[in-house]
């Protein structure tokens, strides 16, 4: 990562007034987390090094008067005009402090329902999620970002087809993600072909809404533009941490943390490419950065400013942190292990369950210091006592693997060359030093001469940033291409075994994006949905290739 990209994020998001760089940052966050030296020591040389790095929030709050740390949050929204609205102010008290919102809005009635006290009919729910999407519009995170969020209707809903078209125009309620909350019974159907069987009657317009006008709906949807995003409510709920405070049918706007009403949850990432040393990973390396890091997050616990009370509460009842990796596909490309592969999926499937296990027993061990969290009992946990009820989750780290010049969280490279265009509107050129280095070794050792090596890695570097992918340079070893590969290069099925891989030992849930070629054709779609829902995964996001004219990435040529 070139300097001036981290500097250009730094300066518009995380330097507070009177810090000059990133060193500043780290100890501001360390010292405002940290319980007594060693911590203090600790959290700043993760930070520092790179190994570690906190959501956002925390980078930018921790130790400020606002000192709102955390990433995630749902609200309720109930079926009345105060409920509705109080859920609006809570989002736009979130929003002002870099939270980012999820809801579920299938409380409330349908289209066309009576309302008794004003003797009118009521407007649905996708009329109401364009007043949050307005409230957000408004609200600039703390100055520093546009606020996120989560837009969720049960696909049992009566305004089901409604709610799936919300966003067909590219640019409709710009500030929602949207996402159908699926049901076994409902993907039962589904795989049965029971397209015409009444699936729900809506009671208002009188319609017979069928299994098939939902799942077409689902599909054109995300052929179109790769919206709703597709969340599994069965799976969420038997994985769910507390049964015993009732069931989960929300998530944050980026899909990775499914929470109860009113929770909160922090994330972090450890930078997997920073445990790679000569050609294996450092276990012991990454057993003590994962220990740090669960007690830096169980920290902002106690230390964050929550917003409104109700949080707070809910929150500190499960007390849920959201620990995962980030530079995973870097990772890979220095163990030479393709991702899409199936050695590549059982070294990310290890490695995930190590640091599973190592977040548990450090969790263990803080509950034997500090107490279990309070609504333990009745948890999933049974006798085992642990301070959080969740501690894992792979976020999209959309920004701070951008600081840690690494690639973001479980996803493939987009492009080994590319052109930038950050959240201020700066654009930078991007090659990656991995790519450039194995590339100049690799041309070496097939014994082209010095200046050959010069003009063949230079064609190899365009030709990647023209077009995505090196695939199609024959003249490059296969060993090379085979490791190389890019998002666009990796099929569908490879995406969603590794979100499957990762999510086997994953508490929470997953941010990831299964990329499909402009090709791709609708009923690939529906088989990326069923497979992802018999291998367990909670929820995901499908994006075909050039389906939407904005996308941060993009390829170009160079100037
Ligand atoms: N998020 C948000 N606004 C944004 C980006 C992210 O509210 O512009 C929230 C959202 O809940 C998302 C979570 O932060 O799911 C984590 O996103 P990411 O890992 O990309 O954040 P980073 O810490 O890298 O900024």
């Amino acid at each position: 990562m070139t300097d001036s990209v981290v500097d250009s994020i730094l300066k518009a998001r995380y330097l507070r007034e009177g810090e000059k760089d990133y060193d500043d940052i780290c100890r501001r966050v360390a010292e405002a987390l940290g319980e007594n030296e060693d911590e203090i020591r600790d959290y700043y040389s993760e930070m520092l090094s790179l190994r570690f790095l906190p959501n956002s929030p925390t980078l930018m709050n921790a130790g400020t008067e606002l000192g709102q740390l955390s990433a995630c949050f749902t609200l309720y929204v109930g079926d009345s005009i105060s409920e509705i609205f109080d859920a609006v102010s809570w989002g736009a008290q979130i929003h002002k402090t870099g939270g980012g919102t999820g809801y579920n809005f299938s409380n409330i009635r349908p289209e066309g329902s009576p309302v008794c006290s004003t003797d009118g009919v009521a407007s649905g729910p996708v009329s109401f999620m364009k007043v949050f999407n307005a409230a957000t519009e408004v609200i600039k995170q703390g100055g520093r970002r546009r606020g996120a969020n989560m837009g969720i209707l049960n696909v049992w809903h009566p305004d089901i087809l409604n709610f799936i078209e919300s966003k067909k125009n590219e640019g409709d309620i710009a500030n929602f993600n949207i996402s159908v909350m699926v049901n076994d019974e409902f993907m039962e159907l589904v795989e049965a072909g029971e397209f015409d069987k009444v699936w729900i009657h809506h009671p208002n317009t009188g319609e017979d809404i069928t299994v098939g006008a939902v799942w077409e709906g689902i599909i054109n949807g995300i052929w179109r533009n790769g919206e709703p995003g597709v969340l599994f409510y069965d799976e969420i709920n038997r994985k769910n941490m507390t049964p015993n405070l009732g069931s989960i049918d929300t998530t944050n706007p980026c899909g990775e943390q499914p929470l109860l009403h009113f929770e909160s949850c922090v994330l972090g990432s450890l930078n997997l490419s920073k445990f790679i040393y000569k050609d294996v990973l450092d276990r012991k390396a990454l057993e003590r950065s994962t220990r740090i890091a669960v007690r830096f997050l169980d920290s902002v616990i106690e230390k964050n400013v929550f917003p409104i009370p109700q949080i707070r509460i809910a929150t500190r009842r499960t007390r849920k942190i959201g620990l995962g990796l980030m530079g995973v596909h870097d990772a890979l490309l220095m163990l030479k292990l393709a991702y899409d592969s199936p050695e590549g999926r059982d070294f990310c499937e290890e490695t995930m369950a190590f640091v599973n296990e190592i977040s548990a027993d450090e969790s263990h061990r803080l509950a034997a210091e500090k107490g279990a969290f309070p609504a333990f009992k009745g948890s999933v946990w049974g006798d085992y006592e642990v301070r959080n009820a969740a501690m894992t989750t792979i976020a999209p780290t959309g920004t701070i693997s951008l600081l840690a010049g690494c690639s973001s969280g479980i996803e493939p490279v987009f492009s080994y060359a590319y052109t930038r265009k950050d959240t201020v509107q700066k654009t930078f050129e991007m090659i990656h030093p991995l790519f450039e280095s194995e590339l100049e070794k690799t041309l070496s050792g097939i014994g082209k001469s010095p200046s050959e090596v010069k003009d063949l890695k230079r064609k190899a570097i365009n030709h990647v940033h023209e077009t995505g992918t090196i695939q199609d340079l024959l003249w490059l070893p296969e060993s090379f291409r085979r490791i190389f590969k890019t998002a666009l290069d990796i099929d569908w099925r490879s995406h969603v075994l590794m979100q499957a891989a990762f999510q086997r030992n994953v508490h929470a849930s997953i941010s990831k994006t299964i990329n499909m070629p402009e090709s791709a054709t609708k009923k690939d779609i529906a088989d990326v949905l069923l497979l992802s829902w018999h291998e367990k995964i909670k929820g995901l996001t499908i994006y075909r290739t050039g389906s939407r004219q904005s996308v941060v990435l993009e390829l170009s040529k160079r100037e």
